[in-house]
This record gives structure tokens, sequence and C-alpha cells, in this order.
């Protein structure tokens, strides 16, 4: 005999939102499982934080369901949902020290105030601030402070936390530091997390899916590196970092990934443009396809001869995907007279 699945740690039917004449989400379906980190991905403005809000209750969808381990919470306000929730400005209680930030939420759930606290020094543990519980948050530096914020998702005891653009905060260095910590930190919580950002490197590091999202839509999930390998089109090509798209005259794209550049053999191309990086040089080849932008090294930059570089692209390595970076909602809106 088998058993069926269990349900989805959560699951949103079919979201729809609108803010007045805004169509913020449009027919959203995602499932998340137990002990998985989801990023929700695309630009600003493109519904994330909606959905996000609407996992947690403080948006109610115009149409559709939310459901956590098959229960329908739709209806229910967010105090009976249970989610852990970081917000992008942490939302931490200047007053309170870092261990009463911490127990705040057992404390509202009526937890007695020595179990409160042990569960607050347990998620003070896990996000390795022990020993910090007496500061108050203005005496943390910024990556403390989001770690306090993290910890207080997690002694709310949930196995669901949303994550609004947690590292944004930071700055770069902080930040690519603690994009592993953050990973590592939502792997052992064992919780099932959706982590919404902007950010392509905060998405593919620190989940083991992504869901790409643009114009209130999901346009595309799976593991990261298999987004990045096989993009749907050419729009998400592009927003996955993709340099090389060249439009064809029957609405597809040519994806051309580094792996598909042999370098040294086949034709000799012109070098239009060559500048100088910390890694060895960015150039731009006049190809047949379009201009090709291509990074050397400094052993491949040997292989420029009298301003040209041989190449040949391996045509099996090639995507050919449906272009739609000129639909409507798709680009920011170029003011009139702009080139
Ligand atoms: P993201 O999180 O991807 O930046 P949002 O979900 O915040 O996007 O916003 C999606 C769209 O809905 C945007 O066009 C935004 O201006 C609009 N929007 C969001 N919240 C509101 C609101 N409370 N009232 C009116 N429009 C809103």
């Amino acid at each position: 005999m088998t058993s069926d699945p269990p349900p989805s740690a959560l699951s949103l039917q079919h979201l729809t939102k609108r803010y007045g004449p805004t169509l913020a989400v449009q027919d959203f379906s995602l499932d998340i499982n137990q002990g998985e980190t989801l990023a929700l991905l695309g630009p600003s403005g493109c519904g994330k934080s909606t959905v996000l809000r609407c996992v947690a209750g403080l948006e109610q969808p115009d149409t559709g369901r939310v459901l956590m381990h098959g229960r329908d919470v739709t209806g229910l306000p967010p105090e009976q949902r249970g989610v852990g929730m970081v917000f992008q400005d942490y939302a931490l209680f200047p007053h309170l020290s870092v261990l009463g930030n911490v127990a705040f939420g057992p404390k509202m759930r009526r937890v007695p105030k020595e179990e409160a606290e042990r569960q607050a020094h347990e998620a003070l543990s896990l996000v390795e601030l022990t020993g910090l519980e007496d500061r108050r948050p203005d005496q943390l530096s910024g990556g403390q402070q989001q770690r306090v914020a993290l910890a207080r998702a997690l002694a709310t005891g949930s196995d669901l936390l949303l994550l609004d653009e947690p590292l944004s905060n930071l700055d770069e260095r902080l930040r690519g530091e603690l994009r592993g910590e953050l990973k590592d930190l939502l792997a052992r919580s064992g919780a099932a997390a959706l982590l919404v950002t902007h950010d392509q490197r905060e998405a593919l590091a620190v989940a083991s899916r992504v869901a790409v999202m643009r114009a209130g839509q999901l346009v595309q999930v799976g593991r990261g590196e298999g987004l990045f390998a096989q993009p749907a089109t050419a729009w998400v090509a592009q927003f996955l970092g993709h340099e090389n798209i060249f439009v064809q005259p029957d609405s597809t794209a040519l994806v051309v990934p580094e792996q598909a550049l042999q370098l040294g053999q086949g034709n000799a191309y012109t070098v239009t443009t060559q500048t100088l990086t910390d890694s060895g040089q960015n150039i731009t080849l006049a190809h047949p396809l379009g201009p090709l932008h291509l990074h050397l090294s400094p052993r491949e930059m040997a292989l420029v001869e009298g301003g040209t570089l041989r190449l040949r692209v391996d045509e099996g390595r090639v995507l050919r995907v449906r272009e739609d970076r000129d639909g409507a909602g798709s680009q920011p809106q170029q003011a009139a007279g702009a080139p």
C-alpha cells in the first residue's frame, strides 16, 4: 500500500491581489516543502512582498488560497498563522535587550517567562549570539542585528519562516559573508523558509530552489544552477545575468552561455572593446550573432592577437528561448524623447 505524500509546508494556490488599478499578483501558485528554503526572486515592484504579506496574513488575496500543512489559513489573522517573520529593517524593539527581543514572541503566546527565555537562549545560540543577551539593538553591528531578527523568528517555534530582503540593509561585504551563514542557519532550523529578494546572487546562494517572478506572475521555478543553465525565456536569462542574448527574426532569442565559447579555435573576430578588471579583461567581439561579451583570464588574454581573437561557438550548448523582453510591464518605461 502506498501512502499519500505529506502536504507541503506551504501551498499557494492561484493567488490574485489588486491594489486599485494595479494587478500586484496574478494567479500565483507555488509549493514549499518542509525544511526547504525557496527564494522568490524578481525586480522591484513585481509583487514579491505582496505574496509574502498574503502568506503572513497581513494582506488578504482577492482570490486564491494559502494552505499550511494542508490547512486552509486564507481567512485567518496573522497571529493565528504562527509564521516567523524577518523584515528588511529587522523591526527590533529598541528599548528591549537582545534577550527581550527574542523572548517577546514566546511571551506573547503566554509561554511562562522562564520557558520563553529558554527558547530565546536556544535561538540565540543557533545564530551564535550567546553572550550578547543584555545588549540593546543599538549596541550591535548590522550583521548582529540581522541575526537577532532571525533568532526572534526562530524563537516563535514556527516551522515556516518568511524573510523579506533580510540582507539588504547590510553593506556588500557583509552581505556576501552572511549569505552562506543564512543558508546554514535555515537548514539547521529545519523550517520551511520563503525568502523574498531582488538580488540574484542572494537567491542562488541561500535557497535550494528559486522562483522567478515578473509583473505579478511566476515565470519559472527550479534549482538555482538549473535556472541559469536553462532559462525559460530571454527575460529570465537576462535577469539571471546572461550577457550574450541575441534576438532572432522569429521572436526567439539565442542565449550563448560561457561554456559554449571555445577560445583559440575557429574564425578570428575583431575585438571592439577591451576593459581591464581585477581578474583579467572584459572584451567585446564583433561576431556575426552580434556583439559578444567575454571575460578573459590573464592566460586567455594571450590569445588576443593583432586585435582579434579566434573563437568557436559550440552550437550544441546554445539555448533557443522565447524572446519576451519587450512585453507589457517588463521594461522600465522610457521617458518621452529618451533615445
Ligand atoms: P516587490 O515586493 O516585488 O517590490 P510589491 O509586492 O511591494 O513588489 O508591489 C507590487 C505592486 O503593487 C507594485 O506596483 C506596488 O506599487 C503595488 N503595491 C504594493 N502595495 C501596495 C499598496 N498597499 N497600495 C497600492 N499599491 C501597492
